[in-house]
């Protein structure tokens, strides 16, 4: 491990930008929070205080709110072309492609995760679905409408943006997750307040300055830092607010959903998952091993989709683990600003003893340790990636989500595969899955019968800026990214003309 002071490896640009005092970005100004109070941000591989943003809470929120609510009824916004929004929108994707290093190393150094990762997947993610979302703001439709009934109607839908909307997001990819839900809103004309996860706030900030920098109308997007329980409730509940869109724990969603009933508005969840890799005996080990590797150990395991179940046929089970724990042990980890970076620190102490924990339960259920378990280095939240073998159904590390680098693994010996599909669907999660085989028939059966929102066939991680994501079960309720994002940001109004 390198230097112990991270924030020395910043880029002139993320240096310049850490330096600042940070505020809330509110009707296109910057303020402090109401309450003066600060929230403090840590390297998460030195564990030291680097910086300080504003505690927002409901004071803030509700200014907020009461300025998308303007920007939305009565701003230039309202009245803006679909033409004139979608050109803003491809313009900030211009934005965070042009700044997308010093993005990738912000998100590095708050989250911990590996630049070279952040810079080509998080950050070219978001300027890629940015501007693949700037294309519908011009593609929104309604339908003409035949009437069943044969009335003489002239009946036709429009398709709305939906108005104010909340946006809670997370830790893991915080400015992916901030983009995801922002970029399908900005398209179909909504107005925003982002609370980002108090971790890992300082990307939402920069998006900020990068939409104030594109020309959006004042109003049109909000950022509040501040607490969970705080801002985030106050955003969850507010009654001027017409979409809540979260992404975060299952745990966390369902107080969302109690949050949002005063008002009954709109809601979508990104949840949780705990998503099943299954590879057959058929299956090619040059390509399961590292496309399992990167499934579970990418961003070192603190992804929603992870590969964390590994349910391996018993002939191929030796070939593959030896793979896998060779695999493990040759991803370089070091601090997140180091471009060689594989394995960075789990973001916080909190994350980084919640996954220590789960480890030891598993050890403690019967599971075995096959590589991994420990710290790694003297400082910081670092942890070796994990795999643990000879593991049962009912043991914790296979129920709960860990949210971490640590791959459980079971064998089975059914040549069929009805058999191991139950098991692999066996979980309250259903985000992502992934079969191994060389058998077409087989792979496209196994697919039909997974329960979960994404499928890999041959690889695991499958996004695309077109392709509709979300959770089967208690992962979530309803999809973003394509057309489905549209549709999450807008309402259908159908209207009968009497002829
Ligand atoms: P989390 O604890 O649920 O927090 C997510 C966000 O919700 C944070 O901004 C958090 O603020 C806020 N929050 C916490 N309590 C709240 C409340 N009572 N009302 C309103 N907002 C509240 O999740 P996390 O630990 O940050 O992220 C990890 C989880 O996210 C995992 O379960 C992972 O699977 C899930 N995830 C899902 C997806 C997906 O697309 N399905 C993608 C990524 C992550 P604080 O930061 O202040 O706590
Ligand atoms: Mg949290």
């Amino acid at each position: 491990m390198n230097a112990p002071i991270t924030v020395k490896r910043l880029g002139e640009d993320a240096s310049k930008f850490v330096a600042k005092e940070k505020k809330l970005f509110i009707d296109g100004q910057w303020v402090p929070s109401a309450n003066g109070r600060t929230i403090d941000v840590i390297d998460p591989a030195t564990g030291m205080i680097f910086d300080r943003v504003p505690d927002g809470a409901s004071e803030d929120i509700d200014k907020a709110v009461a300025a998308a609510r303007k920007a939305f009824d009565d701003g230039p916004w309202a009245t803006m072309t679909p033409a004139d929004r979608g050109k803003l929108v491809w313009r900030l994707g211009d934005l965070v492609e042009k700044h997308a290093d010093e993005l990738a190393q912000l998100e590095a150094l708050d989250n911990g995760k590996p630049v070279t990762d952040a810079r080509m997947g998080d950050v070219t993610f978001s300027y890629e679905l940015l501007r693949y979302m700037a294309g519908w703001s011009t593609k929104i439709t309604g339908q003409t409408i035949p009437l069943s009934s044969g009335a003489p109607f002239h009946a036709y839908t429009l398709r709305e943006p939906v108005g104010v909307c909340g946006q809670i997001v997370p830790w893991n990819f915080s400015f992916m997750m901030a983009v995801w839900k922002v970029a399908p809103a900005l398209a179909a004309g909504c107005t925003i307040v982002l609370k980002p996860a108090e971790q890992t706030p300082l990307t939402a900030l920069r998006l900020a300055e990068l939409v104030e920098e594109a020309g959006f109308p004042a109003g049109v997007f909000n950022v509040v830092t501040g607490l969970g329980e705080t801002a985030g409730a106050a955003l969850a509940a507010h009654p001027d607010v017409d979409k809540v869109a979260f992404t975060g724990s299952t745990e966390v969603g369902k107080k969302i959903l109690d949050a949002a009933k005063g008002n009954l508005k709109k809601v979508s969840l990104e949840l949780g998952g705990k998503s099943p890799m299954i590879v057959f005996a058929d299956a090619d080990p040059s390509v399961a091993i590292p496309a399992i590797g990167y499934g579970i150990f990418y961003n070192m395991g603190q992804t929603c989709t992870a590969g964390t179940r590994l349910y391996v046929h018993k002939d191929i089970a030796p070939t593959i683990l030896a793979g896998l724990k060779d695999f493990a042990a040759k991803m370089t980890i070091g601090v997140g600003l180091d471009p060689a970076t594989q394995i960075g620190p789990l973001v916080s102490q909190e994350q980084f003893d919640r996954v220590r924990g789960y480890i030891q339960a598993g050890l403690d259920d019967g599971a075995t340790l096959l590589c991994g378990g420990g710290r790694f280095g003297a400082e910081g939240y670092f942890l070796e990636p994990t795999i643990l073998t000879e593991t049962e159904p009912h043991m914790s590390v296979v129920r709960e989500e860990i949210f971490g680098p640590v791959l459980v693994v079971a064998t089975f010996d059914d040549d069929g595969f009805e058999e191991i599909v139950r098991e692999a669907n066996n979980s309250i999660y259903g985000l992502a899955a992934s079969v191994f085989t060389r058998d077409v028939s087989r792979a496209h059966k196994v697919a039909k019968k997974l329960k979960a929102g994404t499928i890999g066939v041959n690889t695991h991680h499958v996004i695309d800026p077109a392709l509709p994501f979300g959770g089967f079960n208690q992962s979530g309720w309803g999809r973003e990214q394509g057309y489905e994002a549209i549709l999450l940001y807008t309402e259908v109004k159908s209207v009968g003309v009497a002829l």
